[in-house]
């Protein structure tokens, strides 16, 4: 019994080759479980990290954390959700990568009816994301400048809106012309090359010699240094993500030099843990959307059977906003 569907697994870590196109079979849903079948994915970074084993589980597997769809079967303990509701999720299982699949009831949020699921596949990590980075990691106020790396991806263009939504300026972070313009467009303040300029330094003078009271940080290794010289004394420090590589081998002691400064690393997963706090988190965030403070900028689609140039194309920084696998 189940259903036969398509998905992508990888048997090995490596380059996106890895990335094969399997049929597997989605049995029954169990007890606290529903079937979905899924309308549109979102691809993130992080499905990049369990490609390549800088993140770990157990091969063979599935990929992506992200989906949205119409519940299919539900299991027997399953209290609020019936066949034909409109279901999205950002978080674990892995295994978003394919037509149909499982998800614990408790890991999923039913979709109002004036989001897309194209929208909802684009928001639900990405936005839940900078949902708890700017309202829970450091709540931030009104009047507040900060700095945001990678402005233009998939969680910076919301963290744009969002941020100007509360009356926070927020200088972005990008790699190009066209992507400083793009951040600009959702709300940043301003923005910074950091492929030519000098972060800090230019911090530092949009800021009028104050720097900033938080740094969010998703790039990892080659902006870790100009992060923590952007940061006020006893400034926050967030290291959320590893775009150019992990943050290895840190001596507490510039902490210390570098003014007293708090760092954290966070995971949405820690912040969505109980069906209450991933319901409120997304109340919030469909809130915004409904209201139109937040768009979600889909700034390209692949098809499912196209994922490896979609991981390609994400990793040599081609894409800009969400990028969302389409299913036929
Ligand atoms: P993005 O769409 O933001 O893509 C990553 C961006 O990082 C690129 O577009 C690029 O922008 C920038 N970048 C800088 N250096 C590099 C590099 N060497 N190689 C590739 N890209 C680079 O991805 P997501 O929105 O999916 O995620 C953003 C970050 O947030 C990731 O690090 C991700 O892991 C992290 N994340 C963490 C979560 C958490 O809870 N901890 C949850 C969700 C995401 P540019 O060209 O402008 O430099």
């Amino acid at each position: 019994m189940g259903t036969q569907v398509k998905a992508i697994q990888i048997k090995q870590h490596g380059g996106p080759e890895v990335l094969e196109l399997v049929e597997v079979t989605v049995p029954a849903p169990q007890e606290n479980e529903v079937t979905i079948r899924q309308k549109a994915l979102g691809l993130n970074f992080i499905d990049t990290y369990f490609r390549t084993g800088l993140y770990k589980h157990d091969l063979p597997h599935g990929l992506g954390f992200e989906g949205a769809g119409i519940v299919e079967a539900v299991g027997s303990g399953v209290k609020h959700l019936k066949v034909g509701d409109r279901v999205a999720y950002g978080q674990s299982p892995i295994g978003a990568y394919a037509e149909a699949r499982n998800m614990p009831v408790n890991q999923l949020v039913k979709l109002p009816k004036q989001i897309s699921f194209e929208e909802a596949a684009g928001a639900m990590l990405k936005g839940l994301t900078a949902q708890y980075l700017l309202r829970q990691t450091y709540r931030l106020q009104g009047g507040e400048t900060i700095l945001f790396h990678a402005a233009a991806g998939g969680v910076g263009l919301i963290a744009c809106q969002w941020a100007k939504a509360l009356g926070v300026k927020l200088i972005g972070t990008v790699s190009s012309p066209e992507k400083a313009a793009l951040a600009k467009a959702h709300g940043a303040w301003e923005t910074i090359d950091y492929t030519r300029e000098d972060v800090a330094a230019r911090v530092l003078e949009l800021t009028n010699g104050a720097k900033v009271p938080v740094v969010y940080d998703g790039v990892g290794k080659s902006t870790w240094l100009a992060s923590l010289d952007s940061l006020q004394p006893r400034g926050l420090m967030v290291s959320f993500g590893n775009a150019s590589g992990p943050v290895e081998g840190v001596n507490l002691g510039i902490l210390a030099a570098k003014g007293s400064l708090y760092v954290t690393r966070p995971t949405l997963a820690a912040h969505v843990n109980t069906r209450e706090k991933l319901q409120a988190a997304a109340d919030e965030l469909f809130d915004m959307i409904k209201k139109k403070k937040i768009r979600i900028n889909i700034g390209q689609r692949y098809r499912l059977e196209d994922v490896a140039q979609a991981h390609i194309d994400l990793e040599s920084r081609k894409t800009t906003g969400a990028t969302i696998l389409t299913l036929d």
